[in-house]
């Protein structure tokens, strides 16, 4: 029973109000991947690089007992890369550059002995791409499905496609409002719901999430955090933290999925503290509960007697 997740696998160039890095290690499926393994072991990563993919980035992702073997290593190829600017309110993001590299031929590939996974996590790539993954899983069991604009723009069939199939969708909420047309998110998510998914989360930033199912709404918060230094990827670990607590717990009830999602609130929080994957790679299972137990602080309130 393992968790298998397939997405980018990136070098990206993010400038901050803060400061600004190039080259570090980023993708989908790698802030996936590292959010899970805290809960999930392993996690099986289905990705592609070039050949100039810095070693010690693999490194990085075996020591947190990620499964590598279908993440395919182009000769001659570069990795896939992603520039992003942020402005002072971090919520705004523009991204500079996209330079697909080893991803404009990738052909996804999940080696026999993985094809069983039960728990799949479809991290942000095309939707045609993933796909190609789901196609590949035998009876899968509980499958969590990440996009953003770009595809909704650009590919909005193939996602119309795959969400049918799909048990989660998460997106945010401009990506709900562009995907419906719909200005209000109420309205949005059943329209959502209507295409497929039986459970929407629409992550909004540092507002926290909404959870949609057939008969709850559920209103997550965000962590109340003074500092943030780099938004990439929170969307990505909230999906990890989500999918891997799923899979570790093994329990899709109700009030299970309404601690999923404050374990990948949580895990989105400690993403965003450092720059780059650094705030998801050393932690103790002990922070992330006592991380967890504030969440449930800071949103609970008694009824007046
Ligand atoms: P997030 O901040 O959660 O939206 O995720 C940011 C990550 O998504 C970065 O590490 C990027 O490398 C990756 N990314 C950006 N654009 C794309 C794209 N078009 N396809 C796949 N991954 C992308």
């Amino acid at each position: 029973m393992s968790l298998l997740v397939v997405g980018s696998v990136a070098l990206d160039t993010v400038e901050t109000p803060f400061d600004k890095i190039e080259d570090a290690l980023g993708g989908s499926a790698t802030y996936i991947s590292l959010a899970a393994s805290y809960f999930s072991n392993p996690v099986i990563l289905i990705g592609v690089v070039g050949s100039d993919f810095p070693k010690q980035y693999i490194e990085l992702l075996e020591q947190h007992n990620i499964e590598l073997e279908g993440l395919q290593i182009v000769d001659g190829e570069k990795t896939f890369r992603w520039g992003g600017k942020y402005h002072y309110d971090l919520n705004v993001r523009d991204t500079l550059f996209t330079e697909l590299n080893a991803f404009q031929n990738f052909n996804p590939v999940i080696p026999e002995k993985f094809r069983k996974s039960k728990y799949v996590c479809l991290g942000n790539i095309g939707p045609d791409l993933q796909i190609k993954v789901l196609d590949q899983i035998i009876d899968p069991q509980f499958v969590v499905c990440d996009t953003m604009n770009l595809w909704i723009n650009i590919m909005k069939q193939d996602l119309l496609n795959l969400i049918k199939r799909v048990d989660v969708f998460i997106l945010n909420d401009s990506e709900a409002r562009l995907l419906t047309e719909e200005p209000n998110l109420i309205k949005a998510a059943k329209i959502i719901r209507e295409m497929g998914p039986k459970i929407l989360i629409i992550k909004k930033g540092e507002h926290g999430a909404l959870l949609f199912t057939e008969d709850t709404i559920f209103s997550a918060p965000a962590y109340p955090m003074e500092m943030i230094f780099d938004p990439t990827g929170a969307g990505d670990s909230f999906a990890g933290g989500f999918t891997g607590y799923l899979h570790q717990t093994r329990d899709l009830s109700p009030e299970n999925i309404k601690r999923a999602v404050i374990f990948g609130s949580t895990m989105a929080s400690f993403c965003v503290e450092k720059f780059s994957t650094k705030g998801l790679e050393d932690l103790s299972y002990l922070q992330i509960q006592d991380r967890f137990r504030e969440f449930k602080k800071i949103s609970h309130f008694d009824e007046s007697d």
